[in-house]
């Protein structure tokens, strides 16, 4: 039934779920439709690990007894909705790889705890997301499994580390996604890939089972093609863990009401040291355009500079590898997923096994990492940054007392080639210059696509301050609710 129609596509959660629930549409043609769609398209992309086809019609199959047997419907905002997770949270018993070869053969005996809530929200898992291994990468080309191609362009980097999840939710391989951002992997290869994807505040969302990565940083966060979508997915998987020690206890608003509100009358600063140099004519000029939108709709925008943000990439750049070579010192070859055997004592396992094991990225973390943080160049690298970092978070947040908040481009230029900058750590770092700042102040940003540059996607990044998701999304849906940049789909 669904076969022909790919108007599903077009569809919001929202109206999905509406469908689902008065049997409109099925859960298991559903959720086979896009199993199909998987199996037929993804080959081109490479955005999937890993189907979980058998288990998520299973799922369906319970959906729709939950559904004919009538049960309080209301208490399942996502019922039957197919979402791909990025392959380092953790799900039970399906593989969760980080697309690494000393993860490759690695299931959980747990649910992270925002795989829990999707569950109990309704939503059927149906496969893994390919990523650049460990979360390390602005390509997705640091994959054990391939790199992912970007469905507007197959010759381009659908951008990193949530390659995976927002080219296949671009290329309608599920109805949402979940990934991960550190210092931009959720915005960035959404802006790429032209759909949206929000970091929110540290702390909103649960850590528990994510794949730790720079845990100061990580934060878990939707991929989805509509702010109304973000928003749905948002609100079932925000909220306090006492699994996450970082978790906060804050109340969760009811986005997708508040993201209805309007901007009239907010103060809306673009960010200057974020249009000029090393950045892209094209995406500038899209940019532009966009906040000739928030002006038509009653904003006030004027430019701002944030002091200290040239500072950023250097910060992260010591911080998440030193976090980084901490947290990956569990894979040792004895407790989790890959081991070599061919070595002769327990130190021998650990050095080939992770020799073997890791990729050159993820090495090359671990190694400036341990760098940074050893006795004698701790004081130089490693508390420098922490204390610069503390500087920047100020300057920031100091912005919000004059600002709602804050704009610039996602990422300082459209989807590259692929290998174009694969060799060249520094050129692929600087490519997280605008969404790092948001990850060093805990704060919440989202990217929505706006106009085109040489056919491919431009992302709007939003900055705002602690908790005001409601706020950031409400900008952003009332922008798309006004334009058609992310209705716009790839040819595939
Ligand atoms: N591109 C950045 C890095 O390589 C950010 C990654 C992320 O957010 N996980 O570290």
């Amino acid at each position: 039934m669904l076969r022909e129609k790919d108007e599903i596509l077009e569809t919001n959660i929202n109206d999905i779920v509406k469908k689902i629930k008065t049997s409109q549409i099925n859960a298991t043609d559903l959720t086979t439709y896009f199993i199909e769609r998987i199996e037929r398209i993804d080959s081109k992309i490479n955005s999937v690990i890993t189907i979980e086809k058998e288990q998520s019609l299973k799922r369906a199959e319970e959906i729709n007894s939950i559904i004919k047997n009538n049960k309080e419907l209301s208490k399942f905002p996502l019922l039957g909705i197919p979402i791909i997770i990025k392959d380092n949270i953790s799900t039970k018993n399906l593989r969760t790889t980080a697309a690494s070869k000393i993860l490759s053969n690695y299931t959980p005996t747990f649910n992270a705890t925002v795989i829990t809530n999707l569950i109990n929200a309704g939503a059927i898992i149906i496969g893994k997301a390919n990523m650049d291994e460990f979360a390390m990468g602005s390509s997705n080309e640091n994959s054990a499994f391939g790199p992912v191609k970007n469905p507007w362009d197959f010759k381009k980097v659908p951008g990193g580390s949530s390659g995976g999840p927002a080219a296949s939710v671009a290329s309608g391989l599920c109805i949402g996604s979940l990934g991960s951002d550190t210092g931009g992997s959720i915005r960035q290869p959404a802006a790429l890939c032209g759909i949206v994807g929000l970091k929110p505040t540290y702390g909103l969302v649960s850590r528990f089972g994510l794949i730790a990565f720079g845990s100061s940083l990580d934060q878990i966060g939707p991929m989805t093609k509509s702010v109304e979508d973000c928003a749905e997915i948002l609100e079932v998987i925000a909220g306090y863990d006492k699994a996450d020690s970082t978790s906060s206890k804050s109340e969760i608003p009811k986005y997708t009401k508040e993201i209805n509100k309007g901007i009239k009358g907010m103060k809306i600063g673009i960010i200057e040291n974020l249009l000029g140099e090393g950045i892209e004519k094209g995406v500038s000029s899209s940019v532009n355009e966009s906040i000739s939108i928030l002006k038509d709709l009653g904003a006030t925008v004027s430019k701002t500079t944030i002091p200290l943000l040239e500072q950023a990439v250097s910060i992260y750049y010591l911080i998440a590898p030193s976090e980084a070579s901490s947290n990956l010192a569990r894979y040792d070859g004895f407790k989790y997923g890959f081991s070599n055997k061919s070595s002769k004592n327990i130190w021998e396992t650990m050095e080939f096994t992770r020799g073997e094991g890791f990729g050159d990225e993820v090495k090359r973390r671990i190694l400036i990492g341990t760098y940074a943080l050893s006795s004698g160049y701790y004081d130089a690298y490693y508390k420098k940054a922490q204390q610069v970092r503390t500087l920047l978070t100020e300057s920031i947040i100091d912005k919000f007392k004059e600002y709602d908040a804050l704009i610039s481009p996602t990422s300082p230029c459209v989807a590259f080639d692929l290998k174009s900058k694969v060799n060249n750590p520094l050129a692929m770092y600087l490519n997280d210059i605008c969404t790092i700042p948001a990850n060093i102040a805990g704060v919440p940003a989202i990217s929505i696509p706006c106009k085109f540059s040489d056919n491919l996607p431009v992302g709007l990044q939003i900055m705002g301050p602690h908790f005001s998701e409601s706020k950031i999304m409400n900008i952003g849906n009332s922008i798309q609710k006004i334009s058609n940049w992310h209705k716009e789909k790839p040819r595939i």
